[in-house]
């Protein structure tokens, strides 16, 4: 079988079982290129590329060389950028009641015989005492004027 990388013709046995190419260390850019940098390459990930090239080439240091070309790649820096700026999971520890309470609003619900569409949900996230309120609007005026005022006033 002939393949073509770059100008680089590449003959590979179908008898053996294995058909890794030795690839100088003049020639291994263009194959970084071919094997990341192509659109239909999609820019892989050191081992994915690693995986691929693997199944052709050879050459010593194989790993390093496509780690380090990886690191360099502008695009791959780029898209990896804006992986970090998520917030990581983290554990939110409470030590008493009423420290962290959660406010939540279900939305949008049938119409009750009261005029209300939405349910006001408040959770001590100590204790996971739970309480819901029915309220016609999302308005912050009805929020503050509904009972969860009264009941964080009593702690
Ligand atoms: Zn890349």
């Amino acid at each position: 079988m002939a393949c073509f990388i770059g100008n680089i013709i590449v003959l590979i046995s179908m008898m053996s079982t294995t058909s890794n190419v030795l690839v100088p260390k003049s020639h291994q850019k263009t194959i970084f290129k071919y094997f990341h940098d192509v659109p239909s390459a999609g820019n892989l990930g050191p081992d994915k590329m690693l995986s691929r090239i693997q199944q052709l080439f050879y050459w010593p240091a194989m790993k390093s060389s496509i780690t380090s070309y990886c690191k360099e790649c502008d695009q791959c820096a780029a898209r990896k950028s804006l992986k970090r700026n998520r917030a990581p999971l983290g554990q939110y520890l409470v030590g008493e009641p009423m420290e962290r309470v959660a406010i939540d609003i279900i939305d949008p619900l049938p119409l009750s015989k009261r005029q209300n569409h939405y349910v006001l949900v408040f959770c001590d996230c100590f204790t996971k005492w739970t309480e819901t309120y029915a309220i016609p609007d999302k308005e912050s005026l009805t929020i503050a004027n509904t009972k969860v005022p009264q009941v964080m006033m009593a702690y």
